[in-house]
C-alpha cells in the first residue's frame, strides 16, 4: 500500500515537473517575440519618505501580457530571459524606457527617481556602467535621479569585479541600492567595501512585522546597521498603516508597498504624482 502511495507521489510529481518544463520551454520561445511584439510594459510603483512625507520616486517593475496566458509574473520571465540570453535585450529596453520617462517627468515639473532592477547576468557585463551613462546622455536626465538595484548575491559572486563596476557606477552618481536585503549572506565588514546608498529590506520581513518577534528584531537591526553605515534604508512590501507607523517611529527612511500604492502605469503615476505634490514648473520655465 505504502509502495503504492508513494509511485503515485513520484509519478505526480513527474507529470507536475514535465508541465513545467514544458511550460518554461513555451516561455522561451515565445519571448523573444513577445520583445518585438510589444508585449512587455513598465509599471512604477511609487516610494515615500515617511520623514519628510513627499513621494521621492519609484521602483520600476517590468510586466509581461501574453495574449493567450494573460499576465506572467517577472520572477517567472527573468530567469527564463537569463538562460536564452534575452536579458541583454530586455535589461536595454528596460534602462532606455526608464530613463526616458524620467525626462519626461521632469519636463512636467516632477523631479523624482527611478530605480531600475539588475539581472544577475546584466550586472556581470563589464561595459554595463558606459551603456547606463550613454542613455543618461541621450537624455539628459541627471545621474541622481537613476537608482540601480542589485541583490547580495551579485556582490558575492565575483567581489572585485562587483567593486570595480560599483565604483563606475558611483563616480557617475548613480545611486545604488541593495534590493531582497536581508536574505543573502553579507555581513557588515563586507558591506563596508561597496560603495551603497541604501539598503531595501526585504518584503518577508515586513509581511510580520509587529505580529513576529523575530522579523521585527530582524527590521529593527537592519535599520540599525544601515544608520550605522550611513545608508539609507527602505522597506518594500508595507500593507498597513501598523506597519508604516511602525518604521515610521523606528526610524527607516522610505517605504514602498501596497498600502501606499500598488505599481502604476505611467499613466496612472503621473496623476499619482499630481495629486500628491503640486507642481514645480522651474524647470519648464528656465528651459522656455
Ligand atoms: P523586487 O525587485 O523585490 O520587486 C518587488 C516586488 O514586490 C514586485 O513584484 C512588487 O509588485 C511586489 N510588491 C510591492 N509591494 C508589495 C506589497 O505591499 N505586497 C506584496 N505582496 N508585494 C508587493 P513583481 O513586480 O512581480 O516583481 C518580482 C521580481 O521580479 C522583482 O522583485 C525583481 O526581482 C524582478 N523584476 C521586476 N522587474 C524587473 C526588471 O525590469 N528587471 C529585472 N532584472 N528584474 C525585474
Ligand atoms: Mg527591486
Ligand atoms: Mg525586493
Ligand atoms: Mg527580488
Amino acid at each position: 500500500k505504502a509502495k503504492e502511495v508513494g509511485r503515485n507521489t513520484y509519478e505526480f510529481y513527474e507529470a507536475e515537473l514535465n508541465q513545467l518544463a514544458i511550460r518554461r520551454h513555451q516561455l522561451a520561445n515565445e519571448l523573444r517575440q513577445a520583445v518585438k511584439n510589444g508585449e512587455l510594459s513598465l509599471v512604477f510603483q511609487p516610494q515615500l519618505n515617511i520623514v519628510e512625507n513627499k513621494v521621492i520616486g519609484a521602483e520600476v517593475l517590468l510586466r509581461w501580457h501574453h495574449p493567450i496566458l494573460g499576465n506572467i509574473s517577472p520572477a517567472e520571465f527573468i530567469p527564463i530571459a537569463e538562460n536564452t540570453g534575452l536579458i541583454k535585450e530586455i535589461g536595454n529596453w528596460v534602462m532606455d524606457n526608464a530613463c526616458q520617462k524620467i525626462a519626461e517627468c521632469r519636463r512636467l515639473g516632477y523631479e523624482i527617481r527611478l530605480a531600475v532592477n539588475l539581472s544577475a547576468l546584466q550586472f556581470r557585463q563589464i561595459n554595463l556602467p558606459e551603456m547606463i551613462a550613454s542613455t543618461l546622455q541621450k537624455y539628459r536626465i541627471p545621474p541622481k535621479l537613476l537608482e540601480v538595484e542589485i541583490t547580495e548575491s551579485m556582490l558575492v559572486r565575483d567581489v572585485s569585479q562587483a567593486i570595480d563596476i560599483l565604483e563606475r557606477l558611483k563616480e557617475m552618481q548613480i545611486r545604488i541600492a541593495i534590493d531582497d536585503f536581508g536574505t543573502g549572506y553579507s555581513s557588515l565588514s563586507y558591506l563596508r567595501r561597496f560603495p551603497l546608498d541604501a539598503l531595501k529590506i526585504d518584503r518577508t520581513f515586513i509581511d510580520e512585522l509587529i505580529v513576529d518577534v523575530d522579523d521585527t528584531a530582524i527590521t529593527l537591526a537592519i535599520i540599525s546597521m544601515a544608520k550605522s553605515l550611513r545608508l539609507e534604508v527602505i522597506a518594500e512590501g508595507v500593507e498597513t498603516a501598523e506597519q508604516q507607523e511602525f518604521l515610521a517611529k523606528n526610524n527607516c527612511d522610505d517605504i514602498q508597498g501596497y498600502y501606499f500604492s500598488r505599481p502604476l502605469t505611467y499613466k496612472d503615476f503621473v496623476q499619482f504624482l499630481a495629486s500628491s505634490k503640486p507642481i514645480d514648473n522651474s524647470y519648464n520655465r528656465t528651459a522656455r
